[in-house]
C-alpha cells in the first residue's frame, strides 16, 4: 500500500480532466470515502450531472476560485497536469505543511519497481513517436509492455492492470508539468530526448522549464539508465557544465552526427546502420558494437532518427534481440499529425504535421523536406521564437502561408519575404497546390503554434486540413472527368 493513502487521511484532487477522475475512480476503488476523506477542487464549473456520480460515492466538490482555501484542511492534495501548483496560492498551501504531488508520483507509489520496471520519455518534442516506438519494438520482440501517460491514459488509470502482471515493463510519456510535483518517482530507464523553448506561458524562463524535465533525474540510482540526445545543444551543454544536477544513473548519450565517438557516445550512425555500445569497452568499433539496420526506416526526418536511436538503445538496454528489434522497425506505422503523409494532388504531396506544436519542431519537420515545399506555419502563440525559422526558410521554402492569430506576430518576425496570409486550410491547400503545380514538392502543416484559437487541439486541426486536402483532390478529380 502507498504512503499516500493511509487510512483517515484527508486528500484533494485538484482538476477534473482525464488525470483527475482517474485519480478519484482510482481511489474510490481502492476503498474510497470509507478509508479516507476525498474532494474534488476545480476552478470552473462543472456540470451537476458529472458530479452527481462522484457526489453519490462521497466526494466533497470545491467548485470556483472561491473555494481554493478550503484546500487548506486537508492533508495532501494530487495535482492534474494542467494546473500550475507554483504560483503563490500553492506556496501558501505548501507553508502550512500540504503536500502537494502529481499524478504520476502517486500511481508509481503502486507499483512495484522490480515487477514492473517504469521507462519514462520526455523532451520537449518526440515523446509520444519515442514512447510509442518503445512499446511497438517491446511488442514485436515477445516483452510485455504498457504504453501510458501523456500520451493518452493516465498512468493512474492502468495501475491495476499493470501489477497484474509480473515483469511488464511501463513505457510512460511524461510531460514537464507531470515532473513538476514528484518526489520519489524513479525511473529505471529515463529517457531526455531534447529541451527547447517551450510552453512559455507557463514557465516564466526556459531555465525553470528546463528545471521541471531534468526532475526526471532527481530520484534516479547507480542501476538505473538514462538515455540522452548527444545532438541537442542545451542537454549536452548542460551535462558538461552542471554535472551534479544529472543524477547517478548510467548515462547512455546517442548522436546521429557524431562518428566514430569517444567514449563518451553508446549509440551512433553512419549511413543506414546504427551502432550500438552497451558496455564501455573503448572507442574501437567492433569491439563490442552491436549494428543494427535502418535500410527500411519508414518514419521521414532527422529528428526520427533521434527517436529511433532513443528506442532501440532503450528496447536494448531492456534485453530485447538484436534481431528482433532490426526487423521491428519497418513495420511501425508512426502516429498520425506527426509527419504524415495525406497523399497526393498531382506530384504535389501533402504532409501533415499538426503537432508541430512550438517552433524547434516546425524547424525540424522543414529541414526534413529535401524537395520544394510551401509550409502553413501559424495558430495560436505560445511566446516561441519564430526568428530561428528564417535561415530554414530562405534555403528550402518557397512560399510560407499564414494562418491563425499568431500570423501577423510570424509575419512580424521573418518580414514578409514569402509570405502570405491566407484565411482557413481550403485556402491554403489550394494556394499551396498552385504554387507547386508545375515542378512538384510538398505542402507542409507544420504550424509552429498551439491550436487553440480556431480548434479543440491539434489532432482536430490535423483532420480539418486533411478533410481540406480530400475536398480539393476530390474537385480536381471530378475537373479533370468533366
Ligand atoms: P511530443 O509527444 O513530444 O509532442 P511527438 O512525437 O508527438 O512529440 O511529435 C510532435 C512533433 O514534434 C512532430 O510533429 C514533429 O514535428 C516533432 N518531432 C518529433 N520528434 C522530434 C524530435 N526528436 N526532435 C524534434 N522534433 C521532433
Amino acid at each position: 500500500m502507498s504512503r499516500y493513502i493511509r487510512p483517515g487521511t484527508a486528500l484533494a484532487v485538484v482538476g477534473f480532466g482525464k488525470t483527475g477522475k482517474g485519480v478519484l475512480d482510482f481511489l474510490l476503488a481502492r476503498g474510497g470515502v470509507n478509508d479516507f476523506d476525498l474532494c474534488l477542487y476545480n476552478d470552473t464549473p462543472i456540470d451537476e450531472p458529472a458530479q452527481q456520480q462522484y457526489k453519490q460515492r462521497g466526494v466533497t466538490f470545491l467548485v470556483g476560485e472561491n473555494q481554493f482555501m478550503r484546500l487548506a484542511d486537508v492533508e495532501r492534495i494530487v495535482l492534474s497536469p494542467g494546473v500550475d501548483g507554483r504560483t503563490p496560492r500553492f506556496d501558501r498551501l505548501r507553508q502550512q505543511g500540504i503536500e502537494i504531488i502529481s499524478e504520476i508520483e502517486l500511481a508509481a507509489s503502486f507499483l512495484d519497481a522490480g515487477a514492473n520496471p517504469i521507462i519514462a520519455v520526455t523532451g520537449t518534442n518526440g515523446k509520444s513517436t519515442t514512447a510509442t516506438l518503445i512499446h511497438h519494438i517491446l511488442k514485436h520482440c515477445g516483452v510485455n509492455s504498457f504504453l501510458t501517460g501523456n500520451i493518452g491514459t493516465p498512468l493512474i488509470s492502468q495501475v491495476e492492470d499493470i501489477s497484474g502482471n509480473i515483469d511488464a515493463v511501463v513505457v510512460l510519456e511524461v510531460s514537464s508539468f507531470q515532473l513538476e510535483e514528484i518526489i520519489d518517482f524513479r525511473p529505471y530507464i529515463g529517457i531526455l530526448l531534447n529541451v527547447t523553448p517551450d510552453h512559455l506561458d507557463r514557465y516564466a524562463t526556459t531555465g525553470d522549464y528546463f528545471s521541471a524535465k531534468l526532475n526526471l533525474v532527481k530520484n534516479q540510482e547507480t542501476c538505473d539508465y538514462l538515455v540522452l540526445n548527444h545532438d541537442d545543444p542545451v542537454l549536452r551543454e548542460n551535462a558538461d557544465k552542471e554535472p551534479n544536477r544529472w543524477g547517478f544513473a548510467r548515462k547512455l548519450w546517442f548522436s546521429r552526427s557524431l562518428r566514430p565517438p569517444g567514449a563518451e557516445v553508446s549509440m551512433w550512425l553512419s549511413g543506414e546502420t546504427l551502432y550500438l555500445r552497451l558496455k564501455n569497452n573503448g572507442p574501437k568499433e567492433g569491439v563490442g558494437v552491436e549494428k543494427i539496420s535502418l535500410r527500411d526506416n519508414p518514419l521521414r526526418g532527422v529528428h526520427n532518427l533521434e527517436n529511433i536511436m532513443a528506442a532501440v538503445t532503450t528496447a536494448r538496454l531492456l534485453g530485447a534481440e538484436p534481431t528482433a528489434v532490426e526487423n521491428s522497425i519497418p513495420c511501425f506505422k508512426g502516429l498520425p499529425h506527426r509527419m504524415e503523409s495525406l497523399g497526393k494532388i498531382g506530384n504535389v504531396e501533402f504532409i501533415n504535421d499538426s503537432k508541430a506544436t512550438n517552433v524547434d519542431a516546425a524547424l525540424k519537420s522543414i529541414t526534413s523536406i529535401h524537395e520544394p515545399m510551401v509550409v502553413i506555419l501559424g495558430g495560436k502563440d505560445k511566446g516561441g521564437d519564430f526568428k530561428i525559422l528564417g535561415p530554414a526558410i530562405k534555403q528550402r521554402v518557397d512560399k510560407v502561408l499564414l494562418v491563425g492569430q499568431a500570423a501577423d506576430t510570424i509575419r512580424c518576425q521573418l518580414g514578409s519575404l514569402k509570405m502570405e496570409k491566407v484565411s482557413d486550410f481550403d485556402e491554403a491547400v489550394e494556394k499551396g497546390c498552385q504554387i507547386l503545380e508545375k515542378k512538384g514538392g510538398v505542402v507542409l502543416l507544420a504550424p509552429g503554434c498551439a491550436s487553440f484559437d480556431m480548434f479543440n487541439n491539434f489532432e482536430h486541426r490535423g483532420d480539418v486540413f486533411k478533410e481540406a486536402f480530400l475536398r480539393l483532390k476530390q474537385a480536381k478529380q471530378k475537373k479533370k472527368k468533366d
